[in-house]
């Protein structure tokens, strides 16, 4: 290993998986060192969101073949709980809303258990309180967020800003966030920005799922990928991304199947 590699953090290899008896990952390879931030762009349907939900552990969806690894162990030995504990945090496509539990509530118990996986103090209310407030700041959220239930009658954008507050009290290691620029005005799009950056540490990674190069402006990645039909088709730096956002995805070529004009 060179000096300056950093650890894997996650790798995906060979990844075959579907829903429902349907099969949409293809052969999905990946690899995801600390410190990097990859994008994952691609056509609607192209299995961005189900990649996403296969490495949270989504229980809808069945691996066929191939290994997730994530920190050096195979993912499938965990449930979908013990992996956002161990640092794997999804940030939904759309969150979902969680009637008659308060965002404080739900905050806190899932605070303390990814806090008690790293040997920290598990944090009483007052504590819990006192740390929250803190972190709303990164999002600019009012408290009043906190004692509503969990993103019931939040707008698009207090949603994905309380991803983004989940994010910055659950300290993952690699977080997926699944458009968490789609529905954002501006203001909440650099807000939403500046937390993913402050949040970056030098051992986590991100993956952001997104169709815009807006959000990319502002938060850099070191990689994007394109997904296609359930594969990475293509991989390139930051301006692979430029170069999509001027021409589409037409002149993005499969390299498997570059013999067979009616690809893509
Ligand atoms: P993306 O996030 O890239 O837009 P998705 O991963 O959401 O794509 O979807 C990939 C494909 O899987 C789509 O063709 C979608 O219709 C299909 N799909 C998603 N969920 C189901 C399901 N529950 N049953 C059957 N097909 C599904
Ligand atoms: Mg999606």
């Amino acid at each position: 290993m060179k000096v300056s590699e950093k650890p894997v953090i996650l790798e995906i290899k060979d990844l075959h998986a579907g829903i429902e008896g349907q099969k949409i990952l293809n052969g999905v390879n990946l690899k995801i060192h600390e410190g990097e931030v990859h994008a994952i762009m691609g056509r609607n349907g192209s299995g961005k969101s189900t990649l996403s939900k296969v490495i949270s552990g989504h229980p809808s969806y069945q691996i066929i073949s191939g290994e997730i690894i994530y920190k050096g162990k195979e993912l499938s030995e965990f449930e979908p709980e013990e992996r956002a504990v161990k640092g794997i945090f999804l940030g939904f496509q759309y969150p979902v809303e969680i009637p008659g539990v308060s965002n404080m509530e739900f905050l806190r118990v899932a605070t303390n258990s990814r806090r008690k996986e790293e040997k920290k103090e598990e944090l009483d209310s007052f504590d819990f309180e006192e740390l929250v407030n803190e972190k709303l700041e990164i999002v600019q959220m009012d408290k009043n967020f906190l004692n509503r239930n969990v993103n019931e009658g939040f707008s698009g954008g207090e949603k994905k800003k309380n991803e983004i507050l989940q994010m910055a009290l659950l300290e993952p290691y690699i977080s997926i966030l699944d458009e968490t620029d789609s529905g954002l005005d501006i203001d909440s799009l650099r807000i939403v920005a500046d937390g993913i950056n402050k949040l970056s540490r030098r051992n986590t990674a991100t993956i952001l799922i997104t169709h815009y190069q807006r959000l990319l402006n502002q938060v850099t990645p070191h990689y994007v990928h394109i997904m296609n039909t359930g594969k990475i088709i293509k991989t390139g730096t930051k301006e692979l991304a430029i170069e999509l956002e001027n021409s589409g995805y037409g002149n993005i070529e499969d390299p498997m199947q570059a013999n067979n004009p009616s690809s893509i």
